[in-house]
């Protein structure tokens, strides 16, 4: 049962006790909302007829093993700012995604990461753009909401930042693998050709990371991590590690983690604009992301969001071929990949 439908319920208790015994609201039944966590692997180009069943299986296991760690954190009655740190943080670890080992290199061929948490308690936050060394950037954006009086480091800053906190630090090689160096080699010669570089954007850039949850006590989160674009700039940031652009949460509003092209997410404020929308004039948060995905879109730009609301309501919105995506609670969990299952 949902928390709307448990609020529900206890107004139609208090309205039907008004009507017989008088009913004390001091002392309301305390609800219990389920815990949900929903997670995204990154948007992109991605069809069925170009992942062979082996990849498929990999990537649902990757997914599954995320939810799996956030659920864990969630079902012992852990907060939803945990369980969306520890969803993440597998995906960092596996080369398949665009997170920690794995992530995507820069064009001078070294690696910079973003990442960013929110907890929507108190609307605090934390992220950092830019590390290159630190093993798990979302680690790092947690420190920075939990241990200092900031919201955001970026570039050796942030890592001098991570290392003063303990955290693994590790040479910027560690993050290099065969598969992101041929993507790259791919890109630049692309580049070189004017004829394909217009269909390079959405097709390598996917495998960003993100998670979304509420908690038994009805607390949401949110937290986004990635290795940025293929061949991106040296110095490049992009929405990840930004609050409201790729991460946003309020509690009994909405939260979400976004992936895409960065900048059109950057231009939009695509996550603080869904749950001003859900706020502000009452849209779900499904609604609520189709527009501000809408817009997007107009401006050129593609990808998609995971989003849950204070009820515990989980949408997925995207406007890419695909998105790696799951979801889990006490009922069960579903993992997705293609746009039309
Ligand atoms: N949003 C990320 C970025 O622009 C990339 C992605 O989500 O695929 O850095």
């Amino acid at each position: 049962m949902t928390l709307k439908t448990l609020s529900a319920l206890a107004a139609a208790t208090l309205f039907l006790g008004a009507c017989a015994t008088p009913v004390d609201v001091s002392d309301p039944v305390p609800l219990q909302p389920e815990w949900h966590l929903a997670i995204h692997g990154g948007a992109g180009v991605i069809l069925r007829e170009n992942l062979t069943d082996e990849q498929e299986a990999a990537y649902v296991a990757g997914l599954n093993e995320a939810m799996a760690a956030g659920a864990a954190v969630l079902r012992e009655g852990g907060s939803a700012v945990d369980a969306v740190q520890a969803a993440v943080l597998p995906m960092e670890n596996n080369p398949l995604f665009n997170a920690g080992y794995g992530a995507v290199f820069a064009a001078n061929g070294t690696h910079e990461l973003d990442a960013s948490i929110m907890d929507g308690r108190d609307r605090n936050a934390g992220s950092v753009a830019g590390v290159m060394h630190v093993k798990n950037p979302i680690l790092a954006a947690r420190a920075v909401m939990d241990k200092s009086e900031h919201v955001m480091f970026a570039g050796a800053g942030a890592d001098a930042f991570a290392e003063s906190q303990g955290l693994d630090m590790v040479d910027n090689t560690y993050f290099d693998t065969e598969r992101r160096r041929k993507d790259l080699e791919r890109l630049l010669e692309a580049r070189s050709d004017k004829s394909v570089a217009e269909r390079r954007t959405a097709a390598d850039r996917f495998g960003t990371v993100g998670a979304v949850a509420i908690d038994s006590q009805g607390n949401l989160a949110a937290a986004t991590t990635t290795g940025g674009m293929t061949a991106k700039a040296p110095g490049r940031v992009g929405d990840a590690p930004l609050v409201g652009a790729a991460t946003y949460a309020e509690n009994g509003v909405c939260a979400v983690s976004a992936t895409g092209h960065g900048e059109y997410f950057i231009r939009v404020g695509v996550a603080k604009t869904i749950c001003d929308r859900v706020k502000l004039a009452g849209e779900s948060v499904g609604e609520a992301a189709q527009v501000a995905l809408g817009e997007v879109a107009s401006l050129g730009g593609d990808g998609g969001v995971i989003v849950i609301d204070g009820a515990g309501n989980v949408d997925f919105v995207f406007n890419s071929a695909g998105m790696y995506r799951g979801e889990i609670s006490a009922d069960g969990a579903t993992t997705a990949i293609f746009g039309v299952e």
